[in-house]
């Protein structure tokens, strides 16, 4: 028997399809990679998620599947989940707050991941964006964890699993991507958008600062 509803499945598939038409157009998905996913139930944990290899650029009636705990197919389909499943089901299992996970690669998050991947973090501070994270306190510094781009990808999962700091939404893997999530479809968006924003100023920085006049 299915524990959640058509209605809540559709709703899911929505919120993933109007995700990923977005961050599709700021060209978030290169070569097919990225992937999201909605959580639909808490216990058993099921979770919608976007099909392995399809173009981000579109939709068709085939780009969601619901997978369970382990990552298998909730129900008879043909369509594949990613491999990469297995971390946003880590996430959920880790957070119990998260509604939703979403992963993209981008110049930017990759450049960050790889400038400080030896420390395994990267500290931002003073910037207004870190509300976007939910985070309030004037001043406030945070870190954003690092991982290695394991091949393993149960070893990457455990790795993402290990750093995860319930404070801050995001993790990032070096030379690959980030993971943010949020309480639901609307917060993760956010947060990922405030740490994209974040990473490129934190770039452009880096380029320009010895321009800033000297007092
Ligand atoms: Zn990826």
């Amino acid at each position: 028997m299915s524990t959640f509803t058509h209605e809540a499945r559709q709703l899911a598939f929505q919120q993933l399809d109007q995700a990923k038409l977005t961050f599709a157009a700021r060209g978030w998905f290169p070569g097919t990679s990225g992937n999201l996913s909605v959580k639909i139930s808490s216990s058993p944990l099921l979770v919608a998620v976007t099909a392995s290899g399809k173009d981000k650029t579109i939709s068709t009636p085939n780009d969601y599947l619901v997978v369970d705990a382990e990552n298998k197919p909730y129900e008879a389909t043909s369509l594949k989940p990613s491999a990469e499943t297995q971390i946003h089901t880590a996430i959920y299992r880790n957070i119990p707050k998260a509604g939703a996970v979403f992963h993209v690669h981008t110049i930017a998050n990759n450049l960050i991941s790889e400038l400080y991947g030896d420390v395994s973090y990267v500290t931002l501070r003073d910037q207004e964006l870190i509300k976007g994270l939910g985070i309030w306190e004037e001043g406030a510094e945070i870190r954003i964890p690092i991982v290695e781009n394991y091949a393993d990808i149960p070893k990457l999962a455990n790795a993402v699993e290990n750093v995860l700091d319930p404070r801050i939404p995001g993790v990032l893997i070096r030379n690959h991507g980030i993971y943010a999530w949020g309480g639901n479809d609307f917060e993760a968006k956010r947060h990922l958008e405030s740490f994209e924003f974040l990473f490129s100023y934190h770039l452009q920085w880096l380029q320009v600062r010895h321009l800033a006049v000297q007092a």
